[in-house]
């Protein structure tokens, strides 16, 4: 079985985490990894820039505060470097590439729901991270569906 040497474990801090996370441990080299947890913050004014009036600062601030706190938390449990843990703003799969890039990491692991109809229509994370990724992408089954 393959094991892999940088893994770059994307997050969206859901009740799915924890077997996402499960799962990129187990495809590490046991004779050394190194394994990264990304999470990717929208900024609110993607969504409403253009048409609300309004100072998002203070809740995008907010939602950064409990992001880190989540992702402390996270990686206390599960054994990550502080250096390991990457909160990064703009859209999930463009930011995902790129830290991917940057690592040099040789797998990138997702989580992914079963979607149907116009979800399906519509993509996903997951899909976006697999159309351009330069290494190996795992896509982890979650959600009611698996
Ligand atoms: P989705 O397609 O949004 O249901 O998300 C599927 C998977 O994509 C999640 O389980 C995560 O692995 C990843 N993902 C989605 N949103 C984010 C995010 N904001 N930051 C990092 N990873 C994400």
């Amino acid at each position: 079985m393959s094991q892999y040497k940088n893994i770059l474990v994307a997050v969206d801090l859901s009740e799915d985490t924890t077997s996402i996370l499960r799962r990129g441990r187990a495809m590490a080299d046991p004779d050394g990894a190194e394994l990264h947890l990304i999470h990717v913050i929208e900024p609110l004014s993607f969504a409403y820039g253009g048409d609300i009036p309004m100072d998002f600062s203070g809740i995008q601030e907010e939602i950064h505060q409990q992001a880190s706190q989540q992702m402390l938390r996270l990686s206390e449990t599960h054994n990550i470097d502080a250096q390991h843990q990457h909160i990064v703003l703009g859209k999930p799969e463009v930011e995902i590439h790129t830290k991917a890039a940057e690592l040099e990491t040789d797998l990138i692991v997702v989580g992914s729901h079963g979607r149907h109809g116009l979800a399906l229509l519509m993509g996903s994370t997951a899909n976006g991270v697999l159309h351009g990724a330069n290494c190996d992408v795992l896509a982890v089954r979650v959600g009611q569906d698996k």
